[in-house]
């Protein structure tokens, strides 16, 4: 079994959305965590939304297959992205992909299946004989700067003296 996906991008914004439409896909099936929105977070960060918005706005379809099982959760993300979300989809089980095709009413051929797993999103849509696209995960690059504020935080630690390069602890002479 080799995964091969279509294309791999390091976040859902950099999908080229007129390429794909010259291409003749017309509709993206997302996986939920990590890929549009940070694990167990449910909130939809600012580019991503407006990203979003651009894919409504060309006329692609959309929908979320996620593994997710927690029926809240999902139910919680359907009403933040305002798109249909299918939950405990087991993907790589083709099942619920089929379902999320019946709804947006398109075929394999014309959807990209964009995910941050391999095993699950890329095989499941490769499986469906969808085009594939593997995304860094989400928290990758939110990780970014969490840790540029945890930098700003730590500096809070160091004495003033220090940040003037004034050694505020001189070693004495014996
Ligand atoms: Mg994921």
């Amino acid at each position: 079994m080799l995964l091969r996906p279509t294309r791999i991008v390091a976040h859902v914004t950099d999908i080229n959305l007129q390429d794909l439409w010259d291409h003749g896909i017309r509709g993206f099936i997302f996986d939920l965590d990590n890929t549009i929105m940070a694990p167990r977070s449910c909130a939809l960060e600012d580019d991503v939304a407006s990203w979003l918005q651009k894919v409504e706005e060309m006329g692609f379809k959309a929908i979320v297959v996620s593994n997710n099982p927690i029926a809240l959760y999902t139910e919680k993300a359907e009403k933040v992205l305002n798109m249909p979300v299918i939950g405990n989809a087991a993907k790589p089980r083709r099942k619920s992909l089929y379902r999320a095709l019946e709804i947006i009413q398109l075929q394999p051929y014309e959807v990209a299946v964009v995910g941050d797993r391999p095993l699950t999103d890329i095989w499941g849509g490769q499986r469906l004989g969808a085009k594939t696209i593997l995304v860094d995960p989400l928290t990758k690059h939110q990780e970014h700067s969490i840790v540029k504020v945890l930098r700003k935080l730590e500096r809070l630690f160091i004495h003033p003296h220090n940040q003037e390069g004034v050694t505020s602890d001189p070693i004495q002479p014996e």
